[in-house]
């Protein structure tokens, strides 16, 4: 009984300094009776006062009028109004809400929601999260509020709007409400009667096979103009025509009807080298998609179809944004089995072969950056183990390796030796010199 009293002695208090309307209000109390709207809280407040004013009113106490005058003019109170303009024949009017001036309301909760109901209408989601901006100077209201009458019980303002927007959102859309994964986010600037819908990206992960030599992974910018065009590549700004990553990307993006991609693998390749086997995984990540529903076969069949054989996706599903970090951790363990076809200057014969097979088998390879590489990347040193090796005789000078080694090493360097800036290396071993070298990546594991 006593907590009560001083809970309503409280909200008098409260109302005869500053009008507040039923949000503002109740939100001071918002940790109390939880489960209720802010809305319900105030207008709960403001009766049981009214009753009490009107109760001691009736009894002829002139201090029942006066908080009956506080409640119809700081208040809004109808049923207040009501009784002063019955008993005493006053019309009071309300003042509009200190915190908010009278801006939280049902009525502007719908309308606003109707709009962004009508935007989300473009977009594909099962899963979104409100959020809410809200002006310093509301915020500064309200703090002064708190401090001056000790509240600790409130909820921050944003709780209101995104409450109750949210509430009209869910029931209309299905969609869940999601802290950590939303598909889609909306900022609400509800005192400036504005909103933003974000549509988070879209990860999905496959792997890719690339049966093209000269085709480079990313886009490879001219490098002449960096990118600007120039004439030397025909005002394209690249290197080379198209790559693994447009050839995903772009189908994907328009299919998604997305504004943009990123192409995230599992490492990559030489540019002349192919992939085949189980291929290399990958994810690309689509940003801001209308559509996230998306049926997976058939977005294989247009990228394969698109891609004319250059390049092949298999296995493509629903991936997170976590997803990509292990991808790029997983790169450098990952194992990789490469097919070389070597030509040889010289015959190699069989018993060389097979000593190659053991000795290679388990060893830390040294490599000092490729010189092939040198004016783009630093000079380091760089152990990697290879597993396993296979030779296979084609003809007398021509040999076809199998090569299973830990990610990042390079294998045509593995094979010619760079000059003895890889140690071990197979010519060196064999004796011979490699002429011509055929590289394909034919699986990566995690
Ligand atoms: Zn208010
Ligand atoms: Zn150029």
């Amino acid at each position: 009984m006593f907590e009560q009293a001083r809970l309503l002695e409280k909200a008098l208090k409260l109302l005869a300094r500053y009008p507040l309307c039923d949000y503002c209000l109740g939100r001071q109390f918002a940790r109390l009776a939880q489960g209720m709207s802010n809305k319900q809280r105030g207008a709960a407040l403001k009766t049981v006062l009214a009753m009490e004013a009107d109760a001691s009113a009736s009894l002829g106490d002139e201090r029942g009028f006066d908080e009956l005058r506080i409640l119809a003019e700081n208040g809004g109170l109808h049923q207040a109004k009501l009784i002063l303009a019955r008993r005493k024949g006053i019309k009071v009017e309300t003042t509009p809400c200190h915190i908010c001036g009278g801006l939280l309301s049902e009525e502007r909760f719908n309308k606003l929601a109707e709009r962004i109901l009508e935007e989300l209408r473009e977009y594909e989601f099962g899963s979104f999260l409100l959020g809410a901006s809200i002006p310093p100077d509301v915020r500064e209201r309200e703090d002064r509020i708190r401090s001056e009458f000790g509240i600790t019980s409130g909820e921050d303002i944003k709780n209101d709007i995104t409450r109750e927007v949210g509430k009209i959102i869910q029931s209309s859309t299905n969609a869940k409400v999601s802290y950590d994964m939303p598909d889609i986010t909306v900022i609400i600037d509800f005192f400036n009667d504005r909103f933003e819908i974000k549509s988070n990206p879209l990860f999905i992960r496959g792997s890719y096979l690339k049966h093209r030599r000269d085709l480079p992974q990313a886009v490879w910018h001219c490098r002449r103009c960096w990118g600007r065009g120039c004439p030397s590549c025909n005002y394209t700004g690249k290197e080379y025509e198209t790559s693994v990553s447009e050839l995903i990307g772009i189908p994907a993006t328009s299919y998604a009807e997305a504004l943009d991609y990123k192409f995230h693998a599992a490492g990559r390749e030489d540019v002349d080298a192919l992939v085949e086997g189980t291929g290399r995984p990958f994810i690309l990540e689509l940003k801001s998609p209308r559509r996230r529903f998306l049926d997976f076969s058939e977005l294989e069949r247009l990228i394969n179809e698109h891609a004319a054989g250059a390049v092949e996706v298999r296995g493509l599903k629903r991936a997170s944004r976590k997803e990509v970090r292990e991808l790029k951790a997983m790169s450098p363990h990952a194992s990789k089995t490469y097919v070389a076809e070597v030509e040889f200057d010289s015959d190699i014969d069989d018993r060389k072969l097979r000593e190659v097979e053991e000795r290679f088998r388990n060893i830390v390879i040294e490599q000092r950056t490729p010189t092939r590489v040198l004016a783009r990347r630093a000079d380091k040193l760089r152990h990697k183990t290879l597993y396993e090796l296979r030779a296979e005789q084609k003809s007398a000078r021509e040999v076809v390796f199998t090569i299973r080694a830990q990610g990042g090493m390079y294998i045509k360097e593995l094979i010619d030796g760079d000059g003895g800036r890889t140690k071990p290396n197979i010519a060196e071993a064999l004796g011979a010199k490699p002429q011509k070298i055929s590289l394909s990546v034919v699986a990566v594991e995690a």
